[in-house]
């Protein structure tokens, strides 16, 4: 089946940088989203919530020549800032080379600006406040309805992607028949937004060129800048049981438990009451498949295939990776659809489950393993034997994050064999002098083939 015309759900990141490729391939794209066009809403329903953009999806905006709109907006994160109990402060790189960090990017900006570039792009057509509201598979329609005016209307998959995020309608229109497969495993953790506004000169009032981490064992509070001085912060609980938001019912429990696990940043909050009583609770889940595609009909894409947990900054990423990968596809086999979906099945579900593993892995590490001093000796080394080995040992956070060439599931494959090396290597050791450096070296060039260059 070839097709001329592709229709999208969802004009998320994920949906409008698709349809800005396949209609740059030729086809007619039709994108229908369910909100209001986020260019035209009003400055306060577009909080400043930001999002750590990485390798993976730079080389996609890169890809479009997007990156040169979206450059001024970010903000250059070199590494964690370590905020401990005690108040104590430390810095740890998250990669060695100049190049290698990550930037801060807000939602609102990033999809303002795909969108316009949307706009802008011939064969492409976007359509705000149309509602999907079910797929109908023996027909192959999706139902729509019209927000403006309440009128509802059916739409062909022929085909269709669904880039309807992680409670994507599409992908639930299907449960139960066996098709997708999909699981969504919620987290037992929650976040709310807070925020650090800029200082009286429209200073920083903490460090900028950092991810701060106020790291407690069983959860944690984040911080990401903002270009105009301001922080977002993301508080990581349970729902429910010890130091949880179950727990933060009124103005004296929030300012309770924020004297006792984060006095260094209470008084940044001028809101912190309000914001902690009354901003939604986020929720937090994973979502697996065991298919991604109905043939050459449906395809899920984006959040809608493979929701991740955020704590390695890589939701957003991965889905821009997806669009890259479906592009290079079309490339290849044009508007053969069964065979595109099925070979991006193919080449991108174990990526995706990969890092939905190593996500889960790294909420551990943030908030509690980043503690250990062992940790810090663990990443001196990672780094030293990366200096060495260059085409052998890259550390897994510097694959995922910085080599958008290592497919996720190599990463995630190696980073366990280095993990167990370089747990063997600082078991007896306090510092890098300690280390037995030509040993470790042996027993990576040994363990880890290398890297094609
Ligand atoms: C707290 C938090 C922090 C995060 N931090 C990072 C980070 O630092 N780095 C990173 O890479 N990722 C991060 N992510 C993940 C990232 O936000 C997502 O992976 C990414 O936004 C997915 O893009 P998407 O286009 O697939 O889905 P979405 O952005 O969810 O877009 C889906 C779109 O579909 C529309 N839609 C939904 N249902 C319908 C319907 N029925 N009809 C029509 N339209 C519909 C929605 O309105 C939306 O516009 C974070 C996520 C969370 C929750």
């Amino acid at each position: 089946m070839k097709s001329d015309s592709v229709n999208i759900i969802g004009a998320g990141q994920c949906g409008t940088l698709t349809a800005i490729m396949l209609a740059r391939h030729g086809f007619e794209l039709n994108v229908y989203e369910r909100f209001t066009d986020p260019r035209i809403r009003d400055a306060e329903a577009g909080r400043s919530i930001n999002l750590a953009l990485a390798a993976r999806g730079l080389n996609a905006l890169q890809q479009v020549g997007i990156d040169a709109l979206i450059q001024p907006m970010l903000v250059p994160m070199r590494g964690r800032m370590l905020h401990q109990a005690d108040g104590t402060t430390s810095f740890l790189r998250y990669g060695q080379q100049e190049h290698e960090q990550i930037y801060s990017v807000t939602r609102l900006g990033l999809n303002q600006v795909l969108l316009g570039v949307a706009d802008d792009t011939p064969n492409l057509h976007l359509h705000f406040q149309q509602n999907a509201i079910a797929y109908d598979a023996p027909d192959r329609t999706v139902h729509i309805r019209n927000e403006l005016d309440g009128s509802m209307y059916q739409i062909a998959a022929e085909p269709l992607l669904a880039a309807d995020g992680a409670g994507s309608i599409i992908r639930r229109s299907f449960d139960g028949t066996g098709t997708f497969g999909g699981i969504e495993s919620l987290l037992a953790h929650a976040y709310k937004e807070l925020s650090i506004p800029a200082g009286p000169s429209g200073e920083y009032q903490l460090a900028s060129d950092a991810l701060h981490i106020w790291p407690r064992g069983g959860f944690m509070l984040i911080a990401l800048p903002n270009p105009g001085g301001d922080f977002t912060l993301t508080l990581f609980l349970s729902t429910a049981g010890n130091n949880s938001f179950g727990q933060l019912v009124d103005e004296a429990a929030v300012m309770r438990f924020f004297e006792e696990h984060f006095s260094d940043v209470a008084a940044l909050i001028p809101r912190l009451c309000d914001e902690v009583l009354h901003h939604p609770l986020g929720i937090l889940s994973t979502v697996r498949c065991r298919h991604w595609h109905d043939h050459g009909n449906v395809l899920l894409i984006g959040d809608a295939a493979h929701a991740i947990v955020p704590f390695h900054g890589q939701g957003m990423n991965l889905a821009f990776e997806d669009c890259v990968r479906l592009s290079e596809i079309v490339d290849d086999l044009g508007g053969d659809w069964p065979n595109v979906f099925a070979r991006f099945e193919a080449e991108q579900l174990a990526n995706a489950n990969a890092i939905a593993d190593m996500a889960l892995d790294n909420y551990i590490e943030m908030r509690d393993t980043v503690r250990d001093p062992k940790f810090a000796l663990r990443k001196t080394l990672s780094f030293e034997l990366e200096r060495r080995l260059p085409q052998h040992f890259i550390p897994r956070y510097s694959m995922v994050m910085f080599h958008a060439e290592i497919p996720y599931l190599l990463a995630q494959q190696r980073g366990e064999i280095q993990n167990a090396l370089l747990e063997e290597f600082t078991r007896d050791a306090n510092s890098l002098a300690e280390v037995d450096l030509p040993g470790a070296a042996d027993a990576a060039l040994s363990r880890l083939s290398a890297l094609k260059p």
